[in-house]
């Protein structure tokens, strides 16, 4: 980019909720970059600011502009392709521009900081004597499990690999470095190409998919892999992956929240060796920031992370890969409101380049997209095993007595499996010990103080919690209504379940997987590591066990309780269960055996969970459309969403009247359905109330338009800490 040094006025974005950016001069000599940050005088302090633009004439009086302090940055942070990407953002989005912009940075860059050239010490292994190598696994097995991982490492390790290893990693290291077992230096990895031997071979589907996608690249074009758990997605993501690796080009490698799991990294780094960087919310501003410069420079070429690695850098990036593509934790709900596959999808347009979608159970939007012919789509329904996913078979708990949640069916069926020396899994999305506690006299119930919700019972804290705000209280021992002490729990969560298993079965290991019981990635490793080992087992677990790992020797899945979502005020909680009961279903019966799947309800005849018991995903997915359709519910419309949020309801209702007023002859003119303001489901929640105004309607020109013209007016409308309101555009609820 040529340096441009004759204007003197240049328009910055600022990070503020405001939807204008601000004009400065700037001194003349100075050499001026479009993506650069700067230091300005703002209000009485002092503000970090993104250069967007310069121009020879100030948009306020010359004797009133103020002077832009230093520059921060040689080289702009923000490629003029990601600025056109948020400005785009802000629009659709309808977010202020300078926030958008800033979300777009790593965190690390956010505030005033210069950038720092990135150093990263690597460690190596030294030569060990034998001895040596025996005490350290012998006396000490995780200070060993780091001594292999760098072992195995062409290149040595960095902090942020090894804090994937484990995540005290600084003491065993420390350690190892005093047995002079490793060193470090300083040093930028080179680019290790593997060699790569015994590539998996395609079956058929998979080398299918991978040629009609190969001759489709090199311009944008939407691709869905849509292929059922087990079905080898991944190895056609790697292919492609090495596709563009031949081509020197780099790689966007999107995965949930929870995804980023050491299986996925250790796979990855089989196949591609040390070319890769992680970014995923565990990590600090720095490691964060470091990922995106090592990805910036072209050090390493693929970068593999959650939700906010799609806004790293690249001036050759070649694919974007989104894998889960239905998982709803794309979908940013604080701070700037945004979908990363609907953005990923609009920064392939950008560039020109493939975009890659994969799940087994697609969005309802992506597989409308397919069936518009507006994606590529590719099915994969075998696996490379011999054993086809198992179908989901009901149970009917009605007039069953269940043991610790269990039907005495189920229970038999578990003592089967185990007894053959496998797996079960048993999903249950509750955790804590029971959801509800009640008087049995009068029938009182504990309620959060600020939430319209009920505390939950965990018995090893002994107290009640909230899951929405955190507030915790020790078990009442008498009714909070009629000081009766009969006080009684209802329901099962995974606590209660883990105790009744192990009481169940006592001659297995048990293990539980939840929020509470992993408390960091080293915890899960561990126990997916114990799993994976083999041996019968019983695994208990919540979403966090549902998705994207592989436990070859899980013969049997249960779903104890989906009905909840029978009657969920959401209209996605069907789509959600479906997919929830595929993904659990999916994980059994992936080694050498044959699995099973279950699922109790006390709605066997219930349309849905028929629906589950006979047919495959897409059948399924299309009856959900085909609803949807005669709602006029998204995919067949969209949804803006006006939220607010205050210490009264009042308060809050009267802010969307605000806006209401605002829409009001737009919506009339264009038509434009304009539901509420109506409190949101949840009222009250960590200790605020909430309500929404909601605009829905299939036509988006029409939705656009009335946005357009009414926004300038909303836009005045001031959200305060007293009473705040957001627009959330493409809302997954309502
Ligand atoms: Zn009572
Ligand atoms: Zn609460």
């Amino acid at each position: 980019m040529p340096g441009k040094s004759l204007n003197c006025f240049a328009s910055f974005a600022i990070a503020i909720p405001l939807y204008r950016v601000f004009d400065y001069s700037i001194e003349e000599h100075q050499q001026v970059l479009v993506g650069t940050r700067y230091r300005l005088p703002f209000g009485q302090g002092s503000r970090t600011g993104l250069l967007l633009a310069t121009h020879n004439s100030a948009s306020v009086q010359r004797d009133r502009i103020k002077a832009a302090d230093e520059c921060l940055d040689q080289l702009p942070v923000l490629s003029e392709h990601l600025i056109a990407l948020a400005t785009w953002m802000s629009d659709y989005y309808l977010q202020p521009i300078g926030e958008v912009l800033f979300q777009c940075l790593p965190r690390y860059l956010r505030t005033a900081r210069h950038e720092k050239p990135v150093r990263v010490k690597y460690w190596r292994a030294n030569t060990l004597e034998l001895e040596l190598r025996e005490t350290i696994e012998k006396r000490s097995p995780r200070q060993h499990q780091i001594l292999l991982a760098i072992e195995q490492s062409s290149c040595g390790l960095n902090a942020s690999q090894l804090k994937a290893v484990n995540s005290n990693w600084h003491g065993l290291v420390r350690s190892l470095e005093a047995k002079k077992a490793i060193r470090w230096e300083w040093s930028k990895p080179q680019s290790t190409t593997t060699t790569l031997e015994n590539l998996p071979e395609l079956n058929r589907e998979q080398a299918d998919a991978f040629s009609q996608m190969e001759s489709n690249f090199g311009r944008f074009s939407v691709h869905l892999l849509d292929g059922i758990t087990g079905s080898g997605k991944t190895e056609v993501y790697f292919r492609l992956i090495q596709n563009q690796l031949d081509q020197h080009r780099q790689v966007i490698y999107l995965v949930p929240e929870i995804g980023l799991t050491s299986q996925l990294v250790e796979r990855v780094r089989h196949r591609f060796g040390e070319q890769f960087a992680i970014s995923h919310s565990a990590l600090t501003e720095r490691q964060q920031y470091e990922a995106w410069e090592r990805f910036r420079q072209g050090e390493v070429t693929i970068m593999l992370g959650t939700r906010s690695s799609l806004f790293s850098q690249s001036a050759r990036l070649g694919l974007i890969i989104i894998d889960e593509e239905h998982d709803a934790s794309y979908k940013q709900e604080d701070g700037i409101r945004y979908h990363a596959r609907d953005v990923a999808i609009k920064r392939a347009q950008m560039l020109d380049i493939p975009i890659l979608l994969g799940s087994a159970t697609p969005s309802l939007e992506s597989l409308n997209n397919c069936q518009r012919e507006h994606y590529y789509w590719y099915r994969l329904s075998q696996r490379p095993t011999r054993y086809e996913p198992p179908r989901i078979q009901l149970i009917d708990t009605r007039n069953v007595r269940k043991e610790h949640g269990c039907s005495p069916y189920l229970l038999q069926r578990i003592d089967h499996h185990l007894g053959q020396d496998n797996q079960v899994l048993l999903y249950l999305n509750r955790r804590g010990f029971a959801p509800v506690i009640m008087c049995h006299e009068c029938g009182w119930q504990s309620i959060c103080r600020y939430c319209d919700a009920r505390l939950t019972l965990h018995q090893s804290l002994n107290r009640l919690l909230c899951h929405h705000c955190g507030f915790a209280q020790p078990v009442p021992s008498a009714c909070g209504e009629c000081d009766n002490t009969d006080i009684r729990h209802y329901g099962i969560g995974t606590e209660q379940l883990e105790q009744g298993m192990k009481k169940r079965f006592p001659n297995y290991p048990v293990l539980r997987i939840d929020r509470d019981s992993i408390t960091s990635r080293d915890d899960f490793a561990r126990k997916m590591g114990a799993l994976r080992q083999g041996g019968p087992c019983l695994l208990i677990g919540t979403q966090m066990i549902a998705k994207g790992h592989d436990y070859p020797a899980i013969t049997m899945s249960a779903i104890l309780d989906a009905d909840q979502a029978l009657f969920s005020a959401s209209y996605r909680a069907s789509e959600r269960l479906v997919q929830t009961a595929f993904q659990v279903s999916g994980r059994s019966g992936r080694g050498d055996q044959a699995g099973e799947a279950y699922l109790q309800t006390d709605f066997p005849d219930h349309p849905l969970m028929q629906a589950l018991a006979n047919q495959d995903y897409r059948k399924i997915a299309d009856t959900i459309t085909r609803e949807r359709k005669m709602l006029g519910f998204p995919p067949y419309a969209r949804v803006v969403m006006f939220r607010a949020d205050a210490l009264s309801l009042r308060q809050a209702t009267e802010k969307l009247d605000e806006i209401k007023h605002c829409l009001a002859a737009s919506t009339t003119r264009h038509q434009v359905k304009c539901i509420g303001p109506i409190p949101a489901l949840m009222t009250r929640r960590i200790g605020r109330y909430r309500a929404q105004l909601c605009l829905i309607g299939p036509d988006t020109h029409k939705l656009r338009s009335v946005l357009r013209e009414s926004m300038p007016a909303i836009e005045s409308i001031k959200s305060t800490q007293k009473v705040k309101w957001v627009v959330d555009v493409d809302a997954l609820d309502l």
